[in-house]
């Protein structure tokens, strides 16, 4: 058994979100003999952040800022889209270049890097030699659904540091375990999840879930782990996570990881749309946070795909602080500990409104 921490804060201030992180994890200490600084965002296709698929720009000045005011001027961006996209466009696409231009930031393109050939577990692949060779990596996944691993969130994030043959080598061979051991050789110093907007179920975007949230911490597989239950599955069901504890012989669940929250989420006004906006519909918020909300979105997901989600019966599911006092027949989060069926927790994981719902 054993500990690790997980940084979280909501609001809309993606800036000033990620000071508090950076103030909370104690990144002065850290990074002061540190030189070499790269920072890795999800930039999988040219697409804005608010649609749900990329990290978002704030995040990334913000951290560049703080860096600065330590004294540190070697930093760069680095990221390789998807095969297929041009990671060229995604830079000035998603911000990067105006980024670069204000802060002095490199841009490094890892599709035409150097690379480094490391193999584990007998899996080979072509790591960037930028990535390898810098002194402090800060890792800045999307925590968001993914159509082949059902979620990505930081160990897959680092996908993007290897050449596109090796990209299409993972697939060739399955994904997951490749995945498991490319976080063996490639061990980022922080991660920060971006969890304002990441998508539904899908890693190029176009669902985005209004969620308001982000987290920090050094332990990429527990906050892996942390992000399957905001989104409503176990570990187990995101089949890397297993295997990179085997590779490394942990024994890490989420029970074992400290959440620190750094404030409290505030009511919401998210007006959801499309696929998100039609699993809305089996909700019934009032001044709910973005962050209860998104976890039961999460839920009613899972328990659309499990085929379960005639088991409502066309009742809906009451979130959000105006239902304090009140009583109603099924309820998700603390502010409706007046429900019949209910889960509290303030906001509760998907995981566990999932389990509510199971039980009805
Ligand atoms: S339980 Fe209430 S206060 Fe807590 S996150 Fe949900 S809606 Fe907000």
């Amino acid at each position: 058994m054993e500990a690790s921490t997980v940084y979280m804060i909501y609001g809309k201030d993606a800036a000033a979100m990620t000071r508090s992180l950076l103030d909370a994890y104690g990144i002065e200490e850290r990074v002061k003999d540190k030189e070499r600084i790269i920072l890795k965002p999800n930039l999988v296709t040219p697409s804005r952040a608010e649609e749900g698929a990329t990290t978002h720009t704030e995040i990334m000045s913000a951290l560049i800022e703080c860096l600065h005011d330590l004294g540190k001027t070697d930093i760069a961006i680095a990221e390789g889209s998807w095969v297929g996209a041009s990671t060229e466009e995604a830079f000035r696409h998603c911000g990067c270049l105006e980024i670069a231009r204000r802060l002095g930031v490199k841009l490094i393109d890892t599709k035409k890097d150097s690379f480094r050939t490391l193999e584990y577990d007998g899996m080979r692949m072509e790591v960037s030699e930028a990535i390898l060779s810098c002194d402090y990596l800060i890792n800045l996944p999307v925590l968001k659904g993914h159509c082949q691993t059902r979620m990505t969130a930081a160990m897959k994030n680092l996908k993007g540091c290897l050449s596109d043959r090796s990209k299409r080598e993972f697939h060739r061979m399955g994904l997951m375990k490749p995945i498991a051991a490319l976080n063996m050789l490639v061990r980022p110093d922080l991660t920060i999840v971006d969890s304002l907007s990441g998508d539904l179920d899908f890693e190029e975007g176009g669902n985005p879930v209004e969620t308001d949230r982000m987290m920090a911490g050094d332990d990429p597989v527990a906050i892996d782990i942390l992000g399957a239950s905001l989104m409503g599955y176990a570990a187990d069901d995101i089949p890397y996570i297993p295997i990179v504890l085997e590779y490394s012989g942990r024994n890490l669940s989420l029970e074992d990881i400290e959440v620190r929250e750094l404030n409290r989420p505030e009511a919401g006004t998210a007006r959801p749309s499309g696929a998100v906006g039609r699993l809305a519909g089996y909700t019934d918020p009032s001044d709910a946070c973005s962050a209860c909300l998104a976890s039961l979105i999460h839920a009613l997901k899972r328990l659309e795909e499990d085929g379960d989600i005639s088991r409502l019966g066309g009742r809906k599911i009451a979130v959000g602080q105006g239902w304090r006092g009140r009583t109603m027949e099924i309820g998700s989060g603390t502010c409706c500990s007046g429900a019949a069926h209910g889960v509290r927790g303030c906001p509760p994981s998907a995981s566990d409104i999932l389990r509510m719902l199971e039980d009805l």
